[in-house]
């Protein structure tokens, strides 16, 4: 072995761009040189710096080395967690040059951010006379061209002929495989864009991410949500308040007092807007308390609080009082757009018919409210086919909000008898994510919801869907002794936190995905500002 390639960093974690840097790196010196990575155990310059456990980003970089097909041409050395903290190049070099020979030739691979203060680092010019020092640019998908030329120190200037700059495009891998995605326009490419897995994957996702950010921005709507109540008429085959589940503990409808004390803790804080969610019931006592509580919402707010229901089908008469007395938006699942697919999850009778689901959503549409609906994701027996459909069916629909989650099995539903047949947790969640970003990719200016289901596959769930494409949350503001009574799934989320936790907990998961709350905003889709002349 001629010599040593040398790339210190604190792979935290390892990324594709590391593995490419590696490879253009070992292609430039040839195949005398052997890549050594050298983990940090702590940064002098960036002490704060969150660092994960050392044998974690071993592991992951050996793993990335393995599918890079790097792993006979490079490898990881610890050498860093054997010497004194803070670790100082020149030390490691020094301890190095004891275990791969004094006389090799090595070669540090630095950053062109790392070239401005390298005339500040311990030994500098001990360290340039006695290797050399190969440059990678930093941001290259933005910047095509090396910004180190720009500002390259008197110190680096005298020692120039020891720097090597690289050349090729590092970062371009990633950055080509996304502008490559083909959406294409029919249900059928679109399904195969939603059985994407592993890079490919996030390759879709990034580009619902990008045009998510170019389109409505990073702003992310709060919903209150007010479980109204679990009293339902309905048998729908999958739902855990359905009628004929005995086992649910109490039925309940929230009094009319704590849902105003809901809405003016969504208004102080700033919320923007209200969902009102309970069972389907059809009874006039129902419509008319509803249209009640609407109107002392609309006071108790000065009219600001935006309200939407879920309330299920209802008369077109009833639609229009309960718009009347003040709600805006209207939330009606279609919960699967496939027929056939729809009457396997419902009972067959009138109560339960897909044409009456579908009228209904078109009714919600002729009164004027800003409709939403969606589907259930990772159902038995659905296919990605009928997910590209579904979401063919909501472009077609001009909707302009979809809430849309994973299909979560509940033991005392008849749909749980399927449970074997329908996809792993960790599949459904990839799946959901393909579907978030589709839908962004299809529609960019209406909202999407990240909704509650998602958490119970994944703890990272709502924050992956906002990140990459969802804009809207409903944190849970349902008063605390009738939350384990809303049970329409197992292992629902939320139920023992106070709505102050709840809002800070949402506040930091945005903030986790990068996004910032909108408070104080109605949160209207920008489809629907759009069409409404209200921009
Ligand atoms: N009764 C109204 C609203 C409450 S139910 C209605 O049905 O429209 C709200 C949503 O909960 C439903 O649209 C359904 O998509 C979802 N849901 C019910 N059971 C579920 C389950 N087991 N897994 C995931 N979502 C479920
Ligand atoms: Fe009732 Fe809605 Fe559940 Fe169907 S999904 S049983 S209508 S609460």
């Amino acid at each position: 072995m001629k010599g040593y390639i040398l790339f210190f960093g604190s792979f935290n974690p390892i990324h594709n761009a590391h593995i490419n840097i590696a490879k253009t790196a070992l292609n430039t010196f040839g195949s005398d040189y052997k890549l050594i990575f050298i983990p940090s155990p702590q940064n002098p310059f960036k002490s704060e710096e969150e660092l994960w456990q050392i044998e974690k980003r071993v592991e992951l970089i050996k793993a990335k080395l393995k599918e890079g097909g790097l792993d006979a041409v490079a490898e990881v050395s610890l050498v860093e967690t054997t010497l004194a903290k803070p670790s100082y190049t020149i030390n490691s070099i020094k301890k190095l040059r004891e275990i791969y020979g004094e006389t090799s030739d090595f070669v540090l691979l630095l950053g062109e951010d790392n070239l401005e203060n390298l005339h500040l680092w311990k030994e500098a010019e001990s360290l340039v006379n006695q290797l050399r020092i190969a440059v990678y640019p930093r941001n290259l998908v933005q910047n095509k061209n090396y910004k180190a030329f720009a500002f390259l120190s008197p110190f680096c200037k005298k020692h120039i002929d020891r720097f090597i700059f690289l050349k090729g495009d590092l970062y371009e891998d990633s950055a080509t495989k996304i502008r490559n995605i083909e959406i294409g326009n029919t249900p059928e490419e679109w399904a195969n864009l939603l059985a994407l897995r592993g890079e490919k994957a996030e390759a879709l996702r990034q580009k619902s991410r990008e045009i998510k950010l170019k389109t409505i921005g990073d702003k992310v709507y709060l919903r209150g949500l007010v479980e109204y109540s679990n009293i339902c008429a309905k048998n729908c085959y999958y739902c855990g308040i359905r009628k004929e589940n005995k086992n649910i503990g109490r039925r309940y409808q929230v009094l009319e007092d704590e849902i105003i004390e809901a809405a003016r803790f969504a208004h102080q804080e700033g919320f923007g807007s209200m969902v009102l969610q309970a069972g389907e019931r059809q009874d006039a006592d129902h419509a008319k308390k509803i249209e009640s509580i609407i109107a002392k919402i609309m006071k108790v707010s000065n009219n600001e609080l935006g309200i939407t229901l879920s309330l299920g089908e209802q008369s077109k008469d009833v639609y229009k009082r309960w718009m009347d007395a003040g709600a805006k938006r209207y939330l009606l699942r279609i919960e699967s757009s496939n027929r056939e697919l729809y009457e396997k999850i419902h009972p067959s009778d009138s109560l339960h018919s897909f044409d009456e689901r579908l009228k209904a959503i078109y009714t919600l549409k002729e009164l004027g409210y800003q409709v939403g609906t969606g589907i259930m994701i990772g159902l038995p027996w659905q296919t990605n086919l009928d997910l590209a459909k579904d979401l063919e069916f909501f472009r077609s629909m001009s909707v302009d909000m979809v809430g849309m989650g994973p299909y979560i099995e509940h033991q005392e539903t008849p749909l749980y008898a399927h449970r074997a047949e329908i996809l792993p947790k960790n599949e459904r969640y990839e799946l959901c994510l393909n579907v978030y970003a589709l839908l962004r990719i299809l529609m960019p200016s209406i909202n999407i919801a990240s909704t509650t289901a998602l958490a119970s596959l994944s703890p990272n769930g709502r924050e992956e869907a906002i990140r990459i494409a969802a804009n809207v949350i409903m944190p849970n503001i349902t008063p605390y002794r009738y939350r384990e009574n809303y049970f329409l799934y197992q292992n629902k989320l939320c139920i023992n936190e106070s709505n102050e936790d709840a809002k800070q907990n949402i506040e930091a998961l945005i903030e986790r995905a990068g996004c910032r709350v909108a408070y104080f905003e109605h949160g209207d889709s920008l489809k629907f500002r759009k069409e409404h002349g209200l921009l």
